[in-house]
């Protein structure tokens, strides 16, 4: 099979590395582009890269000496993954969609866009209606998906077979994030060593309004937000990856803790698909000190959201926490899963 011509917008940065990583030696995609700010532009990935590569290990053969671009619609690809810092995403991602490219983002610029899906391809796939609607309302020759930010994936992914089956009214989230999610070079130190930072810019409001968007209903090519109302506090803890979040929801139909773990448990509706990233969306572990940052966020390779300690709340109806790896399910793994989708889908 001739593998589909991919780039990554923003491929140095922490999840344009995840990028590299995920996609070199994809069986169904390969990596033809490269491209970041015009002050790596013109150079190979690899000298760019020589102090900056945060994943361990090699950087892949295969990007070394791809020379890196400007962020301009002019790539020989056809999906572009777009890793670009959100001061500069929006824009650039129009101009690619209207050029005929596939632009899948993991920036917040389109997420809220009403012709935009913000999907997670477990949950909602059929936001992938709002496409026609995009392409005609705003010329596009290609279109925009987004991912959503990387703990309303996990809080989404974890509570979605609980939504469907006994209907969420209120979730209480709080996060504790790691280092990795802020970019690098992120946090300073001095900051965060010995100490919790108890505010990430915009990061309550993405999840209390994303979550609405991604639970709701398409209803005549349009989004029905969910009717939930969800509190959302967020801090930065010193963790390098792996965002947990404590949660508690109220039901509006009562479930039975057996019942809850059951439909958590068989939640896999894209197991028949043959799609190369796909694993079992959500892992439960029953020791009760887990799921923990450094012992837990590699799970499925990444790609699962890590669920612990689900019990009785005494305010709500129950509580657990969610771990989520927040650069691969919350980043470039969920996305490039998205294309893996659409390419089921023949949407490319
Ligand atoms: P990052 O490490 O700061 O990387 C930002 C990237 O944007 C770099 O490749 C940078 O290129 C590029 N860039 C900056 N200014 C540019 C410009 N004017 N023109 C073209 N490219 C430009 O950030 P990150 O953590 O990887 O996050 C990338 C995006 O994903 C952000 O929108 C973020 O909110 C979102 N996100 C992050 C995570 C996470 O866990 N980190 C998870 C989900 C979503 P240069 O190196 O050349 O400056």
């Amino acid at each position: 099979m001739d593998k589909i011509p991919v780039g990554i917008l923003g491929a140095t940065g922490i999840v344009g590395q995840r990028y590299i990583r995920l996609l070199s030696n994809h069986p169904w995609f390969e990596i033809t582009e490269v491209a970041a700010s015009e002050k790596s532009a013109g150079k190979t990935y690899g000298e760019v890269m020589k102090h900056r590569w945060k994943l361990g290990g090699e950087i892949p053969y295969e990007v070394r000496d791809k020379i890196i671009k400007e962020c301009v619609p002019k790539l020989d690809c056809k999906i572009v993954f777009s890793a670009l810092d959100a001061n500069v995403a929006g824009p650039i991602e129009e101009d690619f969609a209207r050029e005929g490219y596939i632009v899948i983002s993991n920036a917040r610029n389109h997420r809220m866009d009403e012709d935009v899906p913000l999907l997670i391809p477990e949950v909602n796939p059929e936001s992938l209606e709002l496409v026609e609607e995009q392409k005609k309302r705003r010329g596009f020759k290609g279109f925009i998906i987004t991912h959503p930010n990387c703990s309303t994936t996990h809080l989404c992914l974890a509570i979605k077979p609980i939504h469907d089956k006994f209907k969420i009214r209120k979730i209480i989230v709080t996060t504790m994030q790691a280092l990795s999610g802020a970019g690098y070079p992120g946090v300073a130190s001095l900051d965060i060593v010995d100490n919790i930072i108890p505010y990430i810019p915009l990061e309550e409001e993405k999840i209390e309004n994303e979550t609405l968007k991604i639970l709701g209903k398409v209803e005549n090519g349009k989004i029905k937000y969910a009717d939930i109302f969800v509190s959302a506090t967020c801090n930065r803890v010193p963790v390098s990856d792996g965002h947990l979040e404590s949660v508690s929801i109220e039901l509006e139909n009562k479930s039975s803790m057996d019942e809850l773990i059951e439909c958590m448990n068989s939640f896999d509706p894209l197991k028949n698909y043959g799609l190369p990233s796909h694993v079992k969306p959500i892992i439960i572990l029953k020791e009760e000190d887990r799921p923990q940052p450094r012992l837990d966020r590699n799970l499925a390779n990444g790609m699962t959201s890590v669920v612990g300690r689900i019990r009785k709340c005494n305010v709500l109806d129950y509580k657990f926490l969610i771990l989520g790896n927040n650069t691969i399910r919350g980043g470039a793994g969920g996305a490039i899963l998205i294309a893996e989708l659409l390419k089921y889908m023949k949407m490319i």
